[in-house]
């Protein structure tokens, strides 16, 4: 059976942007950032369940574009780019002359990704040589709690580790450790950071709780920046986003192996 979105009692996330009515009752399909986000702008508007919007996924459009005509087939309708967003042919070759940026290639169908990506591409049309890290790029879910990460998750981090022969360390803390997120009432936080004990690089930070979204900042610079953990441990941060790592200076000299979360700290 096929649900026909007729923008009134079923509608997507386009309309559900332009919605001038708010349902009683409202059920998302879909459990992505978007329905997620929906879920929680509804919620606070007063509504419950009935009304259906589908959010089960963004299509690209690249239909209609000619691509075929330069020997370039899309993949489930994404055009495949390199890292410096060079359009690659069916053959495997780079077309001369040609990028693709934002949602149409597929790497990472984010606002912010789409911006870095075109001003990178403005930057080697221009004859720099840059290359973007989206490990570096973070991504958050708007909801209550916020919800924030940036890298690798854990299951990516051990197939990237078993492939490159290395090991990870995870360490992980709760918001209740924090003082400033206590006194908000939202001490059920939590926040995870994947790293590699034997060289300090940081592979990925999830964050879930109390401005996520912001917290994440501070991980997406420090990945961004190639910053070990040995160097963040000398930083004083304040509470706020302490949560994400302050680290013991104090504990500095002790073997990268022991760095754990501790009372909403990070400690070496
Ligand atoms: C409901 C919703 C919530 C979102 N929330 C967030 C969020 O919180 N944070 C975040 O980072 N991202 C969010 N996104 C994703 C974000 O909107 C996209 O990643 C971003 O807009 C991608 O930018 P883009 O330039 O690649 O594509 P678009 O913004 O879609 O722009 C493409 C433009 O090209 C035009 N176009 C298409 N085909 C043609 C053609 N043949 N000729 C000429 N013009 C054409 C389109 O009309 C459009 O204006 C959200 C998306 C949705 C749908």
């Amino acid at each position: 059976m096929y649900l026909q979105i007729e923008r009134k009692s079923v509608f997507t996330s386009d309309h559900a942007l332009r919605l001038e009515w708010v349902p009683d009752w409202i059920a998302i399909v879909g459990s992505g950032y978007i329905g997620l986000e929906f879920s929680d702008v509804y919620t606070a508007l007063g509504s419950e369940v009935d009304a259906a919007l589908i959010a089960t996924g963004r299509a690209p459009f690249t239909e209609g574009l000619g691509l075929e005509n330069i020997n370039v087939a899309t993949q489930r309708g994404f055009v495949p780019v390199n890292e410096h967003m060079q359009v690659i042919d069916m053959n495997g070759k780079l077309v001369p002359h040609l990028y693709c940026i934002g949602d149409a290639n597929g790497k990472m169908m984010l606002a912010h990704a789409a911006s870095a990506q075109g001003i990178s591409v403005v930057e080697q049309v221009c004859g720099k040589d840059i290359m973007l890290n989206h490990l570096s790029i973070p991504a958050a879910c708007f909801t209550h709690p916020e919800i924030s990460f940036v890298g690798l998750t854990e299951p990516q981090a051990r197939e990237k580790a078993e492939k490159e022969g290395f090991k990870i360390s995870v360490a992980k803390t709760s918001f209740k450790a924090n003082t400033k997120a206590l006194a908000e009432n939202e001490g059920e936080g939590l926040a995870k950071m994947i790293y590699r004990p034997d060289t300090g690089e940081i592979l990925g930070v999830h964050i879930l709780g109390l401005h996520a979204a912001d917290l994440i900042h501070e991980a997406s610079n420090a990945i961004a920046m190639g910053t070990r953990i040995q160097v963040i441990c000398m930083l004083e941060l304040m509470y706020s986003i302490s949560i994400c790592w302050n680290m013991s200076p104090k504990s500095y000299w002790e073997p990268i192996e022991q760095v754990h979360f501790n009372s909403g700290y990070l400690y070496i």
